[in-house]
């Protein structure tokens, strides 16, 4: 390509192409947008478009493929949505005018962070987020370029930073300082996220408020600076950066919250037979959007979730009010992204009619709000601003037929303005008034053959045979001479042709003009309109919660600060909706204030899962405001969940399934306070049996005697029940079973205290294995229960096991122990040095353990 003569245009082209070299360029040219070179052959493929190429003939033609600027939209969101930018370079002037090579600009980069889709009506929240950092900590922002919404918070570590970046599902990062090799990979490779840089921070004072802290304003502002450089637009709708404390929420990390399905089936990947599914009644998309917020972020501020509680307590008293409330919310469009399209300048009548719609309905929803009478309302009714005026605005101005478009004309109602209506009277009425100028004038003149005439050359006129000359008015002036006959015109028809061909000429750029200025007054109340879009999402979500509520005879949780868990006849309110409230089995939960650790033993499948995400389920519910599945409920605040279920690999981030489960006991035990809660499911089951025991007691004492959380430990290590007699705070629980005739029933009942026995055979059998292969197991079970009776009594000789695999086994565990070791303790080390450990039993180096971890 060196050697090769450029044409002006390529080479405009290129000088584009090199400003965003990370994107696909869409170059306009005529009716298309082109794209060249390596994006060409590139988009051919993925968007299954022709390629050409620019000049056939020379050496080497250049690679070329077009999109009809028409349906460029939906190749946009196509490249978009696999993770790529798009920049789009516009004609800036007209090409009939332009001397030389068009002027082009990119008018916007269209990314995954900051793709605005209209297209979807119910879509979620598309957040892109912003990180940077100083010497001690992160600082993390997120914006919805569709909604406004920008939040800002700084994070003590990477982790937290991931983390968050999980939650909110962002397809982007803006990176505001130098990744670690280790960060990058974590981000690009691990997450899939795209990463742009911007080390430029945009200054609004704004949008920007001088109480965050100067990383948080400086993450915010590079964020800011990354939207305006794509976007390249007004961006009036942008919502003042708002600081949040991501400990004014019950802290969950991603894993967590997906173990728990809240916002989708972990399994699935679907709403279906999440908590999100389940508590979705909302009729309006923000109510969508909100409800999901809530979910994500349940409340640690007993006031703030006795205040939805009192709301949702009123909606469930008062059937009939709620009734109409929930019919009246349908009628309420998405004004968030409405208020944004109007920022963006992208608004059609359509778009504010359905805006006129919105706010007609708003005084409905306000009025039945106030007809409950209740005090508990007041807040939200006082919130709900009507926005009289805009809504006279649009009732009055704009057509309740019009179009989409905002170029063809019939947008604006008649009445609205005069010249209009002028315009469109001359359209309409025009013919009939020549009609009456042909009956007057051939009354008037007393030619009866008198008729008026047009083409496009003379316009309209008065056709006057040749025998009729003689009786032509003085009025009538001469506009053309034929063979058999003349044409005349007067200063009146003049007049009306005048005036309809400037009705025609001008009455659609006259509407495009009105309908501009009404936009433009629209703007005004952008702030505004995301306020009543807040109100109105905040009483969908209530009216939501209570109708699930109602439907599904949930009870108002109450909370104490004793640490006391009191649940009634609890159920696991997904797994209960799914299988029908016939077949579940209700469960109560008890942890007195001086009980912290619940160990559940029981057979596999017999409901040890459910029972505990029952717990933390209804946790999350209750924080959230959201009445629960139970008869009765009382519950601390948690300030945390923490959870290990499932054996879910981390295969992408290439770390065994044990590895995962070891940094997320350790991020549990780390990060726990006496006021979190911790799930740990079969913790310790992904190694051998020893170490994996071993693990899964050390574990259990050091959250015994140090963390205090509120712990559910489900094991299938039966050993491990006997810790109740030296772990004050310790109890057992187990899922009860019924053995009859050989035939084992799964009650899905908790009771107190251990279970006698596992019955994986049992759960083989339910499964289908061949029966010979179930008798076999039921043999070796005989014989190993009789050799570990045998064993336990006598002293099993080292020397029998392999020498290499006891000593890779002993370092295992105390490597894995070490992941939890405080500083060198001399005792202890004194005391692991003067034991001989090729001379225990395993059981005696269980006991060892313990005795060391008393020490300690
Ligand atoms: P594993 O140890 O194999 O993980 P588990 O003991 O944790 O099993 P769960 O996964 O909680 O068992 O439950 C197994 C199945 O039992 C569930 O899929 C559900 O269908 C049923 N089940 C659990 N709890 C109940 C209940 N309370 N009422 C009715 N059915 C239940």
């Amino acid at each position: 390509m060196a050697n090769e003569k450029i044409s002006p245009g390529m080479q405009q082209y290129l000088d584009i192409k090199a400003e965003y070299p990370d994107a696909f360029l869409l170059f306009r040219m005529g009716d298309f947008y082109e794209l060249f070179y390596e994006d060409a052959v590139k988009a051919a493929q993925i968007l299954e478009i022709g390629l050409t190429s620019r000049n056939k003939n020379a050496e080497n033609p250049i690679p070329m493929a077009g999109v009809p600027h028409h349906s460029a939209q939906q190749y946009i969101d196509v490249l978009v949505d696999l993770g790529y930018k798009v920049a789009i370079a516009e004609q800036m002037e007209d090409p009939k005018q332009a001397v030389g090579v068009v002027k082009r600009e990119v008018v916007q980069v269209i990314t995954p962070g900051t793709a605005v889709d209209s297209s979807k009506p119910y879509s979620n929240n598309n957040f892109l987020v912003a990180i940077d950092r100083d010497r001690n900590q992160f600082a993390l922002s997120y914006m919805d370029l569709s909604t406004g919404e920008f939040y800002v918070t700084e994070l003590q570590d990477f982790a937290a930073v991931r983390s968050e970046i999980q939650n909110l599902k962002a397809k982007e990062v803006v990176v505001g300082f130098e990744l670690t090799e280790e960060e990058s990979h974590i981000l690009t490779k691990q997450m899939n996220l795209l990463l742009s840089y911007e080390t430029t921070a945009y200054e609004d004072l704004h949008l920007i408020d001088t109480k965050l802290t100067e990383l948080e304003s400086q993450a915010a502002s590079k964020l800011l600076q990354y939207v305006h450089q794509t976007q390249k637009r007004e961006l009036s709708h942008l919502q003042a950066a708002l600081h949040y404390e991501i400990k004014d929420y019950l802290q969950m990390t991603y894993a967590t919250k997906s173990s728990l399905d809240l916002l989708e089936n972990a399994r699935t990947s679907k709403k279906h037979s999440s908590l999100y599914w389940l508590l979705d009644e909302t009729k309006t998309a923000m109510g969508m959007r909100l409800l999901r917020t809530w979910i994500d972020r349940p409340l640690v501020n007993a006031q703030a979730i006795k205040e939805r509680q009192d709301i949702i307590q009123v909606f469930l008293d008062q059937f009939f009010e709620r009734s109409d409330l929930t019919e009246s919310l349908k009628g309420v469009y998405d004004i968030e992204r409405l208020a944004s399209r109007v920022s963006f300048g992208k608004a059609n009548p359509k778009d504010l009619l359905q805006l006129g719609q919105t706010l007609t309905q708003v005084p409905v929803i306000k009025a039945i709000l106030e007809s409950f009478a209740a005090p508990e309302l007041d807040k939200l009714v006082k919130d709900i601003d009507t926005l009289p005026e805009l809504e006279s605005l649009i009732r009055s101005a704009i057509d309740p037929e019009a179009p989409a478009t905002i170029t063809e004309g019939g947008i604006i109602k008649t009445g609205f303005d005069e010249r209009l209506d002028h315009y469109r009277q001359v359209m309409r009425e025009g013919t009939s008034w020549i009609a009456d100028i042909e009956a007057k004038e051939r009354q008037a003149s007393g030619i009866t053959t008198l008729k008026i005439d047009y083409n496009k050359k003379d316009g309209y006129y008065f056709h006057v045979t040749n025998s009729n000359l003689s009786l032509v008015p003085e009025h009538f002036f001469r506009k053309a001479t034929l063979k058999n006959s003349e044409r005349f015109g007067t200063a009146e028809l003049a007049k009306i042709e005048g005036d309809m061909l400037e009705a025609r000429e001008q009455s659609s750029d006259l509407e495009y003009s009105i309908f501009m200025r009404i936009r433009e007054q629209v703007e005004h109340y952008i702030q505004r309109l995301q306020h009543l879009a807040k109100s109105l999402a905040t009483v969908d979500v209530l009216q939501s919660l209570a109708v699930v509520a109602e439907n599904n005879h949930y009870v108002r949780p109450s909370f104490n600060d004793q640490q006391i868990i009191a649940i009634e006849e609890g159920r696991h309110a997904v797994v209960e909706k799914v299988m029908g409230t016939q077949e579940y089995i209700p469960n109560s939960i008890h942890f007195d204030a001086e009980t912290s650790i619940q160990l559940i033993t029981g057979p596999n499948m017999s409901g040890k899962s459910t029972y505990m995400r029952q717990l933390a389920l209804t946790a999350v519910m209750a924080q959230m405001g959201s009445f629960v599945a139970a008869d009765k409920v009382d519950l601390p605040i948690f300030d945390a969940i923490f959870t290990r279920i499932g054996a879910a690999d981390d295969l992408i981030s290439g770390q065994s399934t044990f590895m995962v489960e070891m940094m997320e006991a350790n991020h549990a035990i780390q990060r726990a306070s006496a006021q979190s809660l911790i799930l740990f499911d079969e913790l310790g089951r992904g190694t051998a049996t020893y170490d994996g025991m071993a693990l899964a007691q050390s574990i259990i004492e050091y959250i015994h005697d140090r963390v205090g959380a509120k712990t559910m430990f489900a094991t299938h290590y039966h050993e491990l029940t006997d810790l109740s007699r030296t772990l004050a705070h310790l109890v057992n629980v187990h899922v009860a079973t019924l053995e009859k005739d050989g035939e084992v029933t799964f009650l899905h009942k908790i009771s107190q205290g251990p279970a006698d026995k596992s019955y994986g055979i049992h759960v083989a059998k339910i499964a289908g294995l061949p029966n010979q292969l179930l008798n076999r197991a039921d043999h070796i079970l005989t014989d190993l229960e009789a050799h570990s009776a045998k064993l336990t009594e006598e002293i099993v000789e080292p020397e029998t096991l392999v020498p290499e695999v006891k000593q890779a086994q002993t370092q295992l565990v105390q490597e894995q122990l070490s992941l939890f070791a405080d500083e060198e303790d001399s005792q202890v080390l004194a005391k692991l040095r003067e034991t001989d450990l090729m001379n225990l039993t395993p059981m005696q180096a269980m006991n060892l353990i313990f005795e060391l971890k008393n020490m300690l």
